[in-house]
């Protein structure tokens, strides 16, 4: 192997090899096939039936797929080089549709103090499945909410929605609301909701809560006749008309 060399080795001497340098080289060139995601692109299309501010994905968008086929070489098990052959799609993108509101909104106004409160925006209709109201506000009862029912019976269970976004300040019991909640929307407004089916609250004190987000279902604890949501609007702590809030 050394033949230069001149000293002779004895038994229990130490070598030191500086450097281990390989004499055969092993290349070697496969062909290998991986898999690329293909990304999806997003179109934004006006509606003019949501409001301005609210979007909604009508497509959801999906990545492809694609087989992409190289050859690599490997010197010594190490890739050192590759190239592409082909490249195949196996499934083409879904591009994703979402629909940007250009309605205008329709804002509550409550008036307190002499001082003009906006919602900044419609409120969420705050029962799903409750559409009529079967007691409005003031009047002969001087009623300081609006009594919202199923039309036709079967109330209750059906959810409760926050109109707005807020903070729960109070979810507890009144012998006359039963199980109520009171959500914080700020800007001095705040909304009520009673008479809840006991043991269905969803949120709690100092909970944050976004519009139409669920909070309790339709009950008739309380002081009631039937089952029904009452739901009141306050605008620096006064009872106002629920209606213009709800847009109807
Ligand atoms: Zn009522």
């Amino acid at each position: 192997l050394n033949p230069g060399i001149s000293e002779t080795i004895l038994s229990g001497d130490k070598l030191l090899i500086s450097s281990e340098v390989n004499y055969v080289r092993v290349q070697v060139t496969k062909t290998e096939t991986h898999t690329e995601s293909i990304a999806y692109t997003s179109t934004n299309v006006n509606n003019a039936n949501l409001y301005t501010g609210t979007k909604k994905v009508t497509t959801k968008g999906v990545n492809g797929v694609q087989q992409v086929t190289e050859l690599v070489t490997y010197i010594d098990g190490t890739r050192v080089s590759s190239k592409e052959v082909s490249r195949v799609t196996l499934s083409e993108p879904v591009n994703e549709v979402i629909q940007i509101g250009t309605k205008a909104p329709v804002t509550g106004k409550g008036v307190s103090g002499g001082k003009v409160i906006t919602t900044g925006g419609r409120f969420v209709w705050p029962a799903i499945g409750a559409s009529s109201i079967s007691s409005g506000y003031g009047g002969a009862r001087r009623h300081g909410g609006i009594d919202i029912v199923k039309p036709g019976g079967g109330s209750t269970g059906l959810t409760i929605v926050a109109a707005a976004s807020g903070t729960v300040t109070t979810a507890t019991y009144h012998p006359s609301w039963g199980y109520y909640i009171v959500i914080n929307h700020g800007n001095g407004l705040s909304t009520l909701y009673a008479h809840t089916l006991p043991g269905s609250f969803k949120v709690r004190v100092g909970q944050k809560v976004s519009a139409g987000q669920p909070i309790a279902k339709i009950g008739s604890s309380g002081n009631v006749t039937g089952p029904h949501l009452h739901f009141e609007v306050y605008v620096n702590g006064r009872r106002t008309n629920p209606m213009p809030y709800l847009g109807r």
